[in-house]
């Protein structure tokens, strides 16, 4: 069947995510019939190169031999059993091997990021209920944060298109100021501004820390705000304080867990361990929905009683799903046995290189990089900006989507010299047209 059929069965069939469907006339969906390694293959058998690594969950590209055998020998074995009153191989082998990993232990599972904030948010709070400290309901997040869309999460995201029309439905949480470095004066280094957004946050725990129970954040990127990056002092101050106050520090590592900002979590650039961390998208290499919430001893004794509704009483159908543990087992065997931090790292410096020219394209402002990830910001970008560009991109096979007027590359951690230079060379004409 030809992409343009499979477009008239989609709008007829389908609700797109994140999409005003009066525009998918205009900007049509592009209909994959495959993917390989960082291409997506349409029906007509044109090459797309996936440079967001289909919204941020893509690690080693489509159809990875070794992560598909992991799930092709599992589904041999056990599709999936339910993981309360049953346990498996496969998610018992993960829960120890993300404990090595990360310094936290005993995972809970969800199925997509959104639950694991969920999770994350309901723990913190029923532990200082366990503890004797039910008034501390109360959640801090950052300016231009994202945590997910179900309302739990929504209501300590912080993106306005996705939150207003919901407001009235969403429990109250307070916002402290970003450290994203963009908001530099001129002359004033990320770190001065990661100082200073902490000392906000100091200010409003001097007062809230009675009531608040976690502080929640993204490590380092604050992806859905544009690619904010942020000077790892900031991390470092939020976990001293948030010991200070008694108050829990949940690094949402959803996004930028696994490799994309250099290290394996984000938070190991600030030395500093949270009391929870939040995985996903990448902890399966992008193949199936599975979400982590790892947590510290301390948390975990809490909740251990003879009573059982002070144990966390909490469940998804899919919980620990075997198919989906196996993808991330194999996804973690890849990393060891690849090396892939290191080789991200020249893949990175390469990448950085070619794209020196585009970083001093006048158009292009705080051009600005970090692992595996690149964002810019287009200086007076047109209305329909985002929509244009990434049709433009498309059309040259380029698969982006901007945020607004940030345009980011988050590719998978695949790409050679071609794909580099495919994403140089569009993405500075199209900005040459502009
Ligand atoms: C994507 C994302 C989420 C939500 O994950 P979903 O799987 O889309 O529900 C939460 N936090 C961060 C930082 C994310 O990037």
């Amino acid at each position: 069947m030809s992409n343009a059929a499979w477009l008239d069965r989609t709008r007829a069939a389908v609700w797109h995510p994140c999409t005003q469907m009066k525009h998918l006339e205009a900007v049509p969906p592009l209909p994959v019939a495959r993917g390989e390694g960082p291409w997506l293959i349409d029906h007509d058998g044109r090459r797309y190169l996936d440079a967001i690594s289909s919204w941020w969950v893509n690690l080693f590209g489509h159809a990875h031999p070794a992560i598909n055998a992991a799930i092709t020998d599992q589904l041999g074995k056990i599709e999936h059993v339910i993981l309360a009153g049953c346990t498996h191989g496969p998610v018992v082998e993960l829960s120890e091997r993300l404990g090595q990993l990360t310094g936290l232990g005993h995972a809970f599972y969800g199925s997509d990021g959104a639950s694991a904030t969920e999770i994350a948010l309901k723990m913190s709070f029923h532990y200082w209920r366990n503890r004797g400290r039910p008034e501390k309901t109360g959640f801090v997040s950052l300016r231009n944060g994202y945590h997910g869309e179900t309302l739990g999460a929504l209501s300590v995201t912080d993106v306005a298109l996705f939150k207003d029309t919901y407001a009235p439905l969403l429990r109250q949480s307070h916002q402290v100021p970003t450290p994203d470095a963009r908001r530099a004066a001129p002359g004033q280094s990320a770190e001065a501004v990661a100082l200073e957004a902490a000392q906000a946050l100091e200010a409003y725990l001097a007062e809230h820390a009675e009531t608040t129970a976690a502080l929640i954040l993204e490590p380092l990127v604050q992806g859905a705000a544009g690619m904010a990056m942020y000077h790892p002092v900031y991390l470092a101050r939020a976990r001293a304080l948030c010991d200070r106050y008694q108050v829990h520090l949940i690094d949402d590592e959803i996004a930028m867990g696994f490799g994309r900002t250099g290290t394996l979590f984000a938070c190991e650039q600030a030395h500093i361990r949270p009391d929870f961390m939040c995985l996903s998208k990448g902890l399966t290499g992008g193949y199936l929905a599975l979400s982590a919430v790892l947590t510290t001893d301390e948390v975990y004794a809490a909740f251990l009683d003879d009573d059982t509704a002070r144990g966390f009483l909490h469940s998804h159908s899919y919980t620990g799903n075997p198919l989906a543990c196996r993808a991330a087992l194999a996804v973690l065997d890849l990393f060891e046995s690849e090396d892939v931090l290191a080789r991200n790292a020249a893949r990175a410096a390469r990448l950085t290189a070619r794209l020196a020219e585009l970083a001093r394209h006048p158009r292009v402002r705080h051009f600005r990089h970090l692992g595996m990830i690149w964002a810019f910001d287009v200086a007076e970008a047109p209305t329909d900006f985002a929509r244009d560009f990434h049709q433009g991109a498309l059309a040259q096979g380029l698969f982006i989507r901007p945020m607004g007027a940030s345009v980011y590359f988050m590719p998978p951690y695949v790409i050679e010299d071609p794909e580099m230079d495919l994403m140089a060379d569009v993405t500075g004409r199209l900005l040459d047209r502009l």
